[in-house]
């Protein structure tokens, strides 16, 4: 079952050296979301081959351009493109009227449903949950406000063992019956307890998207533990005022942060301008949190098993 992260677009607010805003693919169980959707990004889409009519469901984390600049296109282009399904925005609570303005100046009646959803960002909440996923809302501090999004799968199911059931004539709704807990008795009128032949479910992967922030301690337990850590590195060290100034992190608070939290794994994005070359952050990073690397555009991060 699929778990990954495709990154979009993991610059900063001035689109630079061929970088491009903030805007990623989440995939969960072939469901995709998308997290920010900053200006080109369903250009990125076409150069990525991300197969857009997938989407249902666009999670802004706040309201500064480039985070966001990008929605009215792609909710346009799928008007053009004669989309039907509904699709469901997640974002601050101005986004709606933001977004309705552009459509009724532009004279756009859509033919599909969209749909919003407020988020806040003075407490945790649950967003979107279905039989796969869970998404929850966090908030962050940053200069206005500001959320993070935390993915969690939802791994109900056991597993059947291999070794026992070697030699057994299972039918397919005896592995039904089998991966959703219950005793079986098989063709043969055998009967076997359904821990005899299965394993527990594997624990649910999680990914924690932290948008614009200052550092965040509190974030640990939100966090604690998660499979994939995407935190927003926008300066190095030595700009760490700038960083508190400006409610943006530094490439060693999101190394900090990602060990206190006991991550698995750390990316960085959401570079300034500022830097041409970015392996300087990495190596940065990497010095306080080693199974770290870089929202590259293009690069697709899985949570294997
Ligand atoms: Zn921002």
């Amino acid at each position: 079952m699929t778990f990954e992260v495709k990154i979009l677009g993991s610059n900063s607010a001035v689109a630079q050296h061929g970088r491009h805003p903030t805007s990623q693919l989440v995939n969960i169980h072939d469901k995709y979301f998308l997290v920010d959707c900053g200006e080109g990004t369903q250009m990125r889409m076409n150069d990525f081959k991300v197969k857009r009519f997938k989407i249902n469901h666009i999670f802004i984390s706040h309201l500064h351009g480039d985070h966001y600049y990008g929605l009215i296109g792609v909710i346009t282009t799928f008007q053009l493109l004669q989309r039907l399904e509904p699709l469901t925005i997640y974002g601050p609570p101005l986004l709606e009227e933001i977004i309705q303005l552009q459509l009724k100046a532009g004279g756009t009646q859509l033919n599909y449903p969209l749909l919003f959803v407020k988020t806040q960002d003075n407490h945790q909440e649950l967003l979107f949950s279905d039989a796969d996923v869970e998404i929850h809302s966090f908030p962050l501090q940053h200069r206005i406000p500001t959320t993070g999004f935390l993915f969690v799968e939802k791994s109900t199911q056991r597993r059947i063992n291999g070794e026992k059931t070697k030699g057994l004539t299972l039918l397919p709704k005896d592995f039904i019956d089998l991966k959703e807990g219950r005793d079986v008795t098989l063709s043969d009128g055998s009967f076997f307890k359904n821990d005899s032949l299965t394993l527990p479910p594997y624990p649910p992967r999680r990914y924690a998207f932290c948008s614009d922030t200052k550092f965040l301690p509190e974030l640990r337990s939100i966090i604690d533990g998660v499979d994939l850590l995407y935190h927003e590195a926008t300066f190095m060290n030595d700009a760490e005022k700038r960083a508190n100034d400006t409610y943006h992190s530094t490439t060693g608070q999101a190394a900090i942060l990602a060990e206190m939290a006991g991550v698995k794994h750390l990316i960085v994005g959401h570079f300034s301008s500022k830097y041409i070359e970015l392996n300087f952050l990495l190596e940065e990073v990497r010095q306080i949190f080693p199974n770290s690397d870089l929202a590259i555009e293009g690069a697709t991060f899985k949570v294997l098993r």
